[in-house]
């Protein structure tokens, strides 16, 4: 019997038949990228709990370590990875460990915000939970689809909109399966057991000894099963705020005034800014959208400005404190931005109600597309208080020349949406910033893509960049303008100084050709450590 027959036959007998894929819609799904596919899946393999997924890595190694022929495993928490590598493995000969069934949720601590997630927990299932239990804490969610896994999310480094937006600085306490069939945890879990369980567990993410868990983040050494979260106390007030100017050479003040009130903690949140192309392509309503492989007109782009009311650039937060911190900080971001160039606008929830009410009469009386802004405007206050949306699933279909016929936008690979991401981190000054800028509309330009850019100051230091490549695949040889594209921009990044904080998959290919590091020979020296029979497919960020 041909080797892979008997492992399948082997999986089949550890998680039962129906939970081995090799066919059908997810299976398809999960072999599509949002790009062009560079790996291709075994079979994709549903693990029913933390013991079927511990078996299955044991298969693995045996068999590897057996035979000649090496089987990979790749984890997926949910497969999601849209724009960077959706849920293609690093490598061929890989089965996809969708670990969608580790979703439970325990040891909810009520006094200090913490509790356990397996891997499977999704945004929504995490926000309902959190809703049920008075929203006493809040989460952090991303704009991705509320099936998103937020564990998968925080491995990946991603990040979100509030306080907490930073996400691995809040996940502790890994439960890891390793490559070589052990199963270890970290932090002061470590040296808990089935008889025995230390209360300093889960509350103090450094533990004791050697710090591991960021070799479990970006990295194929292990497959993270369950971690701790810590989440935000409910603020007794939070207010949105949004900071915009006309004038698009603002970019270089704007960052500038930003970073210095997340230094001075006056802004605790995360602050997106999006230039004008990135709020077009958010913004619009789909009847608006070009449908075309061209760009908007000149005209047209106008004319969107202004029925939309959007600017050259936006920049948005919220305030998370007590009434009064909120007041005094309100006031200190006015004063800040009260040169005239640009305008600031605090939207609380009751101010968006009561502009919710008015807004048909306005788009009636001046023709402006009021209702609609707002309702862009609702999605991105949920994300400021914790509320996972699909909202934005729909944006990223904005060069489509044909929208799914049953109105479907949550599967982006199913319709040929065309999507990179690519992802530099530059120092929070506005000087870099405009540097970006000018370095990525030059070669978009050349490469005749929207320059569709937003910027997060995610700290007081970095500005994380995310440049959008949005397409159709569907059209002829688009996957491969959009690849020399990316090319491109990853070239003149690196050759400015700018690396990206998360990889593609295309990167993830390339990642000799455009790095050299000190440090890769020696992880490349743990992997054989912990997995010396080859069982976690490599091929992500140098491995
Ligand atoms: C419209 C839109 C908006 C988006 N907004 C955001 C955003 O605001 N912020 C953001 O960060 N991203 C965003 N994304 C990108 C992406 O969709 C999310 O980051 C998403 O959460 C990642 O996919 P996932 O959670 O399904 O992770 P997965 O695909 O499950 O995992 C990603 C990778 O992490 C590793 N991994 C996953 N699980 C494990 C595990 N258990 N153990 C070890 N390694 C593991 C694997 O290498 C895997 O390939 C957005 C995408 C779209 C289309």
């Amino acid at each position: 019997m041909p080797k892979k027959l008997e492992l399948v036959n082997k999986i089949e007998a550890i998680v039962g038949k129906p939970n081995v894929l090799t066919h059908g819609e997810m299976f398809d799904e999960f072999s599509t990228s949002t790009t062009k596919e560079q790996t291709h899946p075994c079979a994709v393999i549903i693990p029913n709990d933390k013991n079927e997924v511990f078996q299955i890595v044991k298969l693995f190694n045996d068999a590897n370590s057996q035979n000649d022929e090496k089987f990979q495993l790749h984890p997926i928490s949910s497969g999601k990875n849209w724009g960077y590598t959706c849920s293609e493995a690093g490598s061929d000969n890989a089965f996809l460990l969708y670990l969608v069934n580790l979703n439970i949720i325990t040891e909810y601590d009520d006094t200090l915000g913490t509790v356990r997630i397996g891997a499977g927990v999704t945004q929504k299932q995490l926000y309902e939970f959190l809703k049920e239990k008075g929203l006493k804490f809040w989460m952090d969610a991303t704009g991705s689809s509320v099936d998103c896994s937020v564990l998968g999310n925080s491995l990946e480094r991603g990040f979100g909109h509030t306080p907490a937006g930073n996400h691995f600085e809040f996940i502790s306490d890994f439960d890891v399966v390793l490559g070589n069939g052990k199963a270890i945890s970290t932090g002061f879990r470590q040296f808990s057991d089935e008889s025995k369980r230390f209360a300093s567990e889960g509350i103090y993410k450094w533990g004791v000894g050697p710090y591991v868990d960021g070799i479990f983040s970006q990295s194929t050494l292990g497959i993270v099963t369950e971690a701790t979260l810590k989440l935000i106390a409910a603020p007794e007030c939070y207010l949105p705020f949004f900071i915009t100017t006309q004038k698009d050479t603002n970019i270089n003040v704007l960052v500038d005034r930003i970073r210095d009130l997340r230094e001075r903690q006056i802004i605790k949140s995360c602050v997106h800014i999006t230039n004008l192309d990135k709020s077009l392509q958010a913004a619009l309503d789909e009847s608006d959208w070009p449908l075309s492989k061209l760009s908007l007109s000149d005209e047209d782009r106008k004319r969107h400005t202004k029925a939309y009311m959007l600017n050259e650039w936006t920049a948005s937060g919220a305030l998370y404190g007590s009434s009064d911190e909120v007041e005094v900080w309100k006031k200190k971001i006015k004063r800040t931005f009260a040169n005239g160039e640009f305008k600031v606008q605090f939207i609380s929830e009751a101010k968006f109600k009561w502009l919710k009410r008015i807004a048909p009469k306005v788009s009636q009386l001046s023709g402006l597309k009021v209702d609609k802004t707002l309702d862009k405007l609702n999605s991105l206050m949920k994300l400021k208080r914790g509320e996972p949306t699909n909202d934005f699933l729909k944006s990223v279909h904005y060069k489509l020349t044909q929208l799914p016929s049953d109105n479907d936008f949550t599967k982006l690979e199913r319709n040929k949406v065309g999507l990179i991401w690519l992802a530099p981190t530059a120092p929070a000054t506005g000087k870099n910033a405009e540097k970006l800028v000018s370095i990525v509309s030059e070669v978009l330009e050349e490469f005749d893509v929207e320059s569709a850019i937003s910027m997060t100051v995610l700290t007081s230091t970095a500005i994380e960049c995310v440049i959008s490549l949005l397409y159709d695949r569907r059209s002829g040889s688009s996957d491969h303008h959009a690849e020399s594209c990316h090319n491109s921009l990853v070239r003149r990044l690196i050759e400015s100084g700018y690396l990206t904080y998360r990889l593609n998959s295309l990167q993830h290919r390339d990642y000799d050709k455009y790095y050299s590091s000190t440090l890769i020979e020696s992880i490349r020296e743990i992997k054989q450590t912990l997995d010396p029979n080859s069982v976690i497919a490599s091929g992500r960020y140098g491995l």
